[in-house]
């Protein structure tokens, strides 16, 4: 078995991807009217990344499966036969659905849960995919814009009374909990959710027009979010409250945030690298056609006022690992210039993406040339050498 892969990913054509971004990034020829969403690179058996071996392609899940020491002791011994992470790179043109995730243990209770009910894995109704949490942390490569967690009460109660069609609210908001308050948003009927939103989208809808509403003013991402959904009057969502629920948070390239189990969040525009535990369970709260549990939504979400904590960018160090609580998975990020090399172990599996210029990668018997776009499967137990070819980064997904 040689120790290093070169790793082709898979992409995702979800209708909220962008058109160019990642075929730019990626030197792929571009489909007309094709959506480009998300790069996978990875194990998960509905999209697994191919390793190529001499000539041929092998799925990486089957691979791990003939070859399980690839993944490393420490891999093996917490997170089994399977990869731990995901990694992907996304382009977000139009706003994802608010979503948060579970703990494991409320994953492994919810699924065991699903199964005894009985409701297959592909039902459109079922919540719990696998037994897994999905905590998530990303970095920003453009200004990024996402909701996350519940803002300070004062903030939510200052943005509710600034709008008279929103004062109904200030007040119950002054006499609920913030979870009964939530529970009761989230099962408003049409007429209700007319009422409290369509003076605001009338209002400011010549100013949003002519862009003369700031991007931190939750009005614009209400008129945006209807806009490029394309959300009609008559199908208002109850998630377009949240914009004055919870936090507004921009990134700035190179910067990142972490996405704790319980914490709402939504990307509302850009790209990023985004890299998770290997799991699929989406619980959804609104701005999304697909099924939102609002029992199980309520059940598990974090309605505690958040602070965002921005991940700190690289910036001019040469080998910088993002800080982030995950034990599923680090992210690694190295720079190199022509020319200049450094040495590097991967205890256990990793998986390297050049994201600008082309470097070399090598052990004793292998070495592989990458450019922007390329990735590589590093087996467990390896010493490796990068050596840059062109300017540029590259990052890599590994265990903490
Ligand atoms: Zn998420």
């Amino acid at each position: 078995m040689k120790r290093i892969y070169k790793l082709n990913g898979c992409l995702q054509h979800y209708v909220w991807g962008g058109e160019d971004y990642l075929p730019d990034l990626l030197g792929i020829e571009k489909q007309p009217n094709q959506h480009y969403a998300e790069w996978w690179l990875g194990a998960h058996s509905s999209a697994p990344s191919m390793l190529e071996i001499n000539d041929t392609q092998q799925p990486l899940n089957a691979f791990l499966a003939q070859n399980p020491t690839a993944l490393g002791d420490e891999s093996r011994a917490v997170f089994g036969t399977e990869l731990p992470y995901l990694l992907k790179i996304l382009d977000v043109k139009q706003p994802l659905s608010i979503q948060l995730h579970p703990t494991k243990q409320q994953a492994e209770q919810g699924f065991a849960r699903e199964n005894a009910e009985g409701i297959d894995l592909k039902d459109s109704k079922r919540t719990y995919k696998d037994n897994n949490h999905k905590p998530e942390m990303m970095i920003a490569l453009s200004d990024f814009w996402l909701l996350h967690g519940f803002k300070a009460k004062a903030d939510i109660l200052a943005d509710l009374q600034a709008r008279p069609s929103l004062h109904t609210l200030a007040e119950k908001l002054q006499t609920q909990d913030p979870h009964a308050f939530y529970a009761d948003i989230m099962q408003a009927d049409q007429a209700q959710l007319s009422a409290w939103l369509m003076p605001i989208v009338e209002a400011n809808q010549v100013r949003y027009k002519n862009q003369q509403l700031s991007l931190n003013n939750p009005d614009y991402w209400v008129l945006y979010t209807l806009d490029a959904m394309q959300i009609s009057a008559e199908k208002l969502d109850a998630g377009l409250i949240c914009f004055y629920l919870f936090n507004i948070v921009n990134i700035k390239e190179g910067k990142g945030i972490y996405q704790d189990a319980g914490i709402p969040h939504a990307y509302l525009r850009g790209q990023n690298i985004e890299l998770m535990a290997c799991s699929d369970n989406v619980v959804r709260g609104g701005l999304t056609p697909k099924y939102v549990d609002i029992p199980e939504l309520l059940k598990i979400i974090d309605c505690r006022e958040i602070v965002p904590e921005i991940i700190p960018s690289a910036e001019n160090r040469k080998i910088f690992t993002y800080p982030t609580p995950a034990k599923d998975f680090a992210l690694t990020h190295i720079q190199y210039e022509p020319a200049e090399s450094a040495q590097l172990h991967a205890a256990n599996a990793e998986i390297l993406l050049v994201m600008d210029g082309e470097l070399k990668i090598s052990t004793n018997s292998t070495a592989l040339c990458l450019k922007q776009g390329e990735s590589a499967f590093i087996c467990a137990d390896t010493d490796y050498r990068i050596e840059g070819a062109r300017q540029g980064y590259a990052v890599i997904a590994r265990l903490p």
